[in-house]
């Protein structure tokens, strides 16, 4: 069910303050299903629950993971992260692109579910010092909440040649045309397209 499937399966990872969630904003919700994770994080203020997150107890979160309900988690800084099965179904009876904002290890996980049906990306902050400002920017993280996302950032940027495609996220309007470009040139995977067979087949034979 999961491999070769004609919709898309977009896995985007890259730091906070990459700008992911700017750039994902572009993408209508006509065509694109965001999954929702669940988090045990507190909410910042502009965001609600159901919408940007599941924001759950940890006991309830743990729970989960018993019942064997997220097809991926990971911990990060005490704060746990998941994708629950059940977005993934949800984005599939809707018949919609599926979009999953998660960090790289959680990416990793996710090739060996969706094989060839997802495309990674990973968006790059153009330098250190520009995720340092966007962070403050926020108002959200203290020094020492910053201090440990810019040594993630780190780490995390180490892993994005692995990625199918790196977009570099200096211009918002650039970065948005190159995600644009990937995701119709992914379309145009014959695998993607249900009446190529038939066309193909016309062209040929008739
Ligand atoms: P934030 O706390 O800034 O919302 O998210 C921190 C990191 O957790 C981001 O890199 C975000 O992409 C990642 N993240 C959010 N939800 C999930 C998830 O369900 N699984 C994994 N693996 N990472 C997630």
């Amino acid at each position: 069910m999961l491999k070769n499937r004609q919709s898309l399966i977009i896995v985007i990872t890259g730091p906070s303050g990459a700008g992911k969630t700017s750039l994902l904003k572009y993408l209508p919700s006509e065509n694109f299903y965001f999954s929702v994770s669940h988090t045990t994080r507190p909410p910042r203020k502009d965001e609600i629950d159901g919408r940007d997150y599941y924001f759950v107890s940890k006991d309830k979160f743990l729970e989960m993971i018993k019942k064997d309900e997220f097809l991926e988690w990971v911990e990060i800084f005490g704060t746990y992260y998941g994708t629950a099965k059940s977005e993934i179904e949800k984005a599939f009876s809707q018949g919609k692109h599926l979009v999953l904002d998660i960090e790289v290890i959680g990416a990793t996980r996710m090739k060996s579910y969706f094989g060839n049906s997802a495309v990674f990306i990973f968006v790059l902050p153009p330098s250190i010092e520009e995720i340092e400002r966007r962070l403050r920017k926020r108002e959200t993280e203290d020094d020492k909440k910053i201090r440990e996302r810019i040594q993630r950032a780190r780490e995390e940027i180490r892993f994005a040649s692995w990625f199918d495609y790196v977009i570099i996220n200096e211009n918002l309007e650039k970065a948005k045309d190159e995600l644009f470009s990937i995701i119709r040139a992914e379309l145009c995977k014959p695998f993607r397209n249900p009446s190529l067979k038939n066309i193909l087949n016309s062209l040929i034979y008739e």
